[in-house]
Formats: structure tokens, sequence, C-alpha cells
């Protein structure tokens, strides 16, 4: 799953690096991209201003579409860079009809950067480890079935300004991209982050979004995904319990269920991850994403 990036070394803007800046003066617009280094994992906001109001805003990275909305005075849409994305340059291109039906459009190349994740080596009774035929066919259908959910995008933004933390807890949440070796064997990246935090402590949602799935899954345990519009989803793993129902419309703070040990769980913890559209990305990073309400 190699996905997108950003940042380009060419002309620095305050606080952000500009991607491209098109002349002539006369409907001159400008990309920027925050943060201005994007690492794996990384979630980054594009802005296009100085664009004419309304324009059929189009973009791609890599090859993949970007969904825009209307931001400030411009156009936004977020990048996603999968925590397994290749480092290097990757290109972007972003393009509108003007008023006059002049076509414009502006290219450029974005760097992923190498992002160093923690390695964990386990030793665990083989009975932990290795599935029964069925539990191995029922995680893959069920891993299927959010493959699936994460290709869908929503045409509609949901979301809107800052996303909040999942749980009322001071730590911090840990673990995105660790790649365990269990047993010699190396396993799939954790593609999520650990809270830790008591059983029943209540889970919120991070941002506006619909329930797209309250199911229990044989790793996840009791979970929650959350459809933020556009291809963004939350994921709320290890719940002892649900307190939404799918296709509900939830508001950023409000309660969804509560934390527990469900699944394959040590202990109780709060599982959260963040998807967009194919890319796994660190939901810390949304959680410092720069955006205004
Ligand atoms: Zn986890």
């Amino acid at each position: 799953m190699a996905f997108l990036g950003s940042v380009l070394r060419s002309v620095v803007a305050v606080g952000a690096v500009v991607l491209g800046v098109v002349a002539p003066a006369a409907g001159a617009f400008k990309v920027t991209v925050t943060p201005s280094a994007v690492r794996q994992g990384d979630v980054a906001l594009i802005v296009v201003t100085g664009a004419p109001a309304t324009p059929d805003m189009d973009g791609s990275v890599a090859g993949r579409p970007l969904f825009f909305f209307p931001y400030a005075d411009g156009y936004a849409a977020l990048i996603g860079i999968d925590l397994a994305a290749r480092p290097g340059k990757t290109p972007w291109r972003i393009g509108f009809v003007d008023r006059a039906g002049i076509a414009r459009k502006s290219t450029g190349t974005i760097t992923v950067k190498t992002r160093r994740f923690p390695v964990q080596r386990l030793s665990l009774p083989t009975s932990l480890v290795d599935l029964s035929p069925e539990n191995e066919h029922r995680a893959e259908i069920e891993a299927a079935r959010l493959r699936t959910l994460f290709d869908t995008t929503s045409a509609e933004r949901l979301w809107r300004g800052r996303f909040t933390r999942p749980v009322a807890s001071a730590a911090r949440p840990e673990g995105f991209g660790s790649r365990r070796i269990i047993n010699g064997k190396l396993r799939s990246p954790h593609s999520g982050a650990d809270f830790a935090a008591a059983a029943g402590t209540p889970v919120v949602a991070s941002n506006r979004g619909r329930v797209a799935l309250v199911v229990n899954f044989f790793f996840g345990g009791r979970l929650v995904v959350l459809d933020h519009g556009q291809g963004l989803y939350t994921l709320y793993m290890h719940l002892e319990r649900a307190d939404v129902a799918e296709g509900a419309l939830v508001e950023r703070g409000s309660i969804i269920g509560a934390v527990g040990s469900s699944g394959r769980a040590t202990g109780p913890h709060l599982h959260w991850a963040a998807h967009l559209r194919r890319a796994r990305i660190d939901p810390d990073a949304l959680l410092k994403l720069p955006v205004r309400d």
C-alpha cells in the first residue's frame, strides 16, 4: 500500500511550504501543504488559495484523487501517507477551469520522509499466536470488511475543525507503526495508537461523523468506525460497550462507547486508528492537524 506524501523543497512561505504558484497576476493561485515535512503515517492539509469561487477543483497525489472542500478563502484537501509509503518524491497535480473557461493547473513533487518505527520482539506461547482455521477465516473476512469500507468514499465532508482526543486520559497515544516480531516471525505493523485508560472510561468521537460500523470482531473486539466523509475514517477498538448505532450522526466529543479489553487485548485500553482511504495514518497526526472550524 505505497501511498502519497508531501513537501516540496522549493519556495518557502510563512509556516508552510509553497508547492506551486501560478502566474499571471490575474488569477494567480497558490498551493501550500502543512506540515511542511511529511513522514510515513502523517496526514497533511493541502490548501489552494487565489482560485475563483466554486471552481471544479480537481487534483491528485501519486495518481490518487484528492477530495477538496471549501476552506477559509480557498479550498483544502487532506493527504494521507500510509505508514508503509515508499519514501521519496511523489508527483502531485492540481487543476480547475477558471471563470473565463480556461483550464489552469499546477504540478510538482512532494517528498515522503522515512520514519523510524519501534521494533518489538515478543516470545509468546504458540497457543496465543497461532489461530485455529476457523478464527483465521473469521479474521480474514473481518479484515476484508474493513478494507471494503475504507474503499468507500462518501462525497460530503462531515468533520469540522480540530480533532479531539478520544479519551480523557493524560496518556500519550503509543505504538503507532511499531513492527512486531512474535516468536521470530514479522507480523503486520501496529496500525493504530493505544491509549492506556481504565475499563469503563468514556470514549468520544474525535470529530463529527456518521457511525459506519458497530461490530464485534476477532482482533478488534467491540469496535466503532466513524465515517468523517471524503474517505476519512476513525476506528475505536476493544470497547467494553458501544453506545451508538450504525447510521447515527455524532458530533465531535460525544460519547460513542467505553474503554474495555474485548477482542485480542491484554488489558483495558483504547486502540484508536485512522484511515484516509487506503492510507493507514497516525491518529496523533490528526490531533496535530492545524485546521480551523
Ligand atoms: Zn493497539
